[in-house]
């Protein structure tokens, strides 16, 4: 199927990349796209098949090293991913997009060499799932000062307390737990990241319920009841947890923002295609009334800037030159800019923008997530400002 946003990236990305891109797509039209609505109208999560013919791709180990059974990849695969199968579905493209952008990315950051060969090579095969235990129900914004503890006793550290929003919670082999580990340190290096495994007897899974976007998402709440772990699970340095989830971030937040661009793409598509096919007014098809042009001419403004733009910091990141005010500054844009224009887009449709199988509702209420998920856009204007405003840096709030 023709998606209009290639003409974009054809001039955007090298052909190599593009042939992988495009194998994406053609497996979200005949794998996922079939299956969306009857899966969303039974409530149920994304099927153990789905996730395993996703793994047979190679897509959960697109960005681990050839040498631990990857693909050898960078963020730009995993951005093209998001793309491709988030043009239909977000909680799909979630599903392997936060596997590798938030779950693999602590070990490959500051994993040992015992961790990362105990588990990369399972990883990359999607036989195993790393999930992300940054939020809590108390803390959320304000992750550097968690309320899960890890107190020392003797040779082990004792975990407790509750993790929540925990993506892919339902089939992660582990959880990588961010507990303070030192509340009176300076703030920033108060905190451990642990490697915990989810069949702890200790560790208790419950999917959260009543959840109204990223549907056929798993997203768990998980509560750590005395959990005893040794130094072998720490991930980088005691105290230092904290630098680790926030590096982590930066690459989750282009991918966030590949995903509201993906959103951007699909209507792009559904509004051009239904401003020829819609007839009225004299057998006239509705693409004529200038509003309605205006309307699709701004989303395909916004979609072209917003990729190249967002390839733009891809590249940075992937030299190890990306800002953390730049990746907040992008995944807050292409997420404001495409809600913003999605309450248009189905306006410009009018009522059958309603309907499940137009496919737009499920983009609107998905984009929520892209707005609040991995750092608030609210909180992370404070974060993206500072460097405009250095002498009073320490006052803004
Ligand atoms: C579907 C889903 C999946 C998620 N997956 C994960 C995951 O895998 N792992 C994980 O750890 N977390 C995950 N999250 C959690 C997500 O990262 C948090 O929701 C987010 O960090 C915001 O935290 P909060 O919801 O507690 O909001 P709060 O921190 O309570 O903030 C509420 C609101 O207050 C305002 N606010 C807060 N702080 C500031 C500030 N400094 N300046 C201005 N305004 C501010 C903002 O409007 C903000 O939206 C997920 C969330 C959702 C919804």
């Amino acid at each position: 199927m023709f998606r209009h946003v290639d003409t974009y990236l054809e001039s955007l990305i090298e052909e190599e990349r593009l042939a992988f891109y495009q194998a994406v797509c053609d497996f979200g039209e005949k794998e996922i796209a079939p299956h969306l609505l009857a899966w969303e109208r039974q409530h149920i999560l994304l099927p153990d098949e789905a996730i395993a013919a996703m793994g047979a791709m190679g897509l959960f180990g697109l960005t681990i090293d050839e040498q631990y059974g990857g693909q050898g990849g960078d963020l730009m695969d995993l951005v093209l991913m998001g793309l491709a199968l988030g043009y239909h579905s977000h909680s799909v493209a979630i599903t392997p997009g936060a596997a590798a952008s938030l779950g693999i990315r602590p070990i490959q950051l500051r994993g040992n060499e015992a961790q990362k060969s105990a588990h990369l090579p399972d990883l990359a095969q999607g036989k195993r799932m790393f999930i992300f235990g940054l939020s809590e129900p108390g803390r959320g914004s304000d992750a550097a000062n968690p309320q899960v503890t890890a107190t020392r006793v003797h040779d082990k550290w004792v975990l407790r307390g509750e993790k929540c929003w925990s993506t892919n919670a339902k089939w992660a082999s582990h959880i990588i737990v961010h507990a303070m580990t030192n509340p009176e340190g300076n703030p920033g290096h108060r905190s451990t990241c642990f490697l915990v495994p989810m069949d702890d007897p200790n560790v208790h899974y419950q999917e959260m319920q009543g959840k109204q976007v990223w549907l056929q998402s798993s997203t768990g709440s998980i509560a750590l009841d005395q959990v005893e772990v040794t130094d072998d699970a720490i991930v980088g340095e005691v105290d230092e947890g904290f630098k680790v989830m926030v590096t982590t971030l930066n690459g989750g937040r282009l991918f966030i923002a590949a995903l509201a661009l993906s959103s951007l793409a699909f209507a792009v598509d559904r509004c051009r295609l239904y401003a020829q096919e819609r007839i009225q007014f004299n057998e006239q098809p509705i693409g004529r009334f200038q509003r309605v042009q205006d309307v699709i001419l701004d989303m395909d403004i916004a979609l072209e800037q917003g990729l190249t733009w967002l390839f733009h910091l891809v590249r940075q990141y992937n030299a190890g030159t990306l800002s953390r005010e730049s990746a907040a500054k992008v995944k807050i844009e292409c997420t404001r800019r495409t809600s913003e224009l999605y309450t248009l887009a189905m306006e410009m449709c009018g009522g059958i923008a309603s309907m499940d199988e137009f496919g737009l509702i499920r983009h609107a209420h998905d984009l929520f997530v892209c707005r609040v998920g991995e750092g608030s856009n609210f909180a992370l204007k404070t974060l993206a400002v500072k460097p405009l405003m250095p002498s009073i840096a320490h006052l803004l709030q």
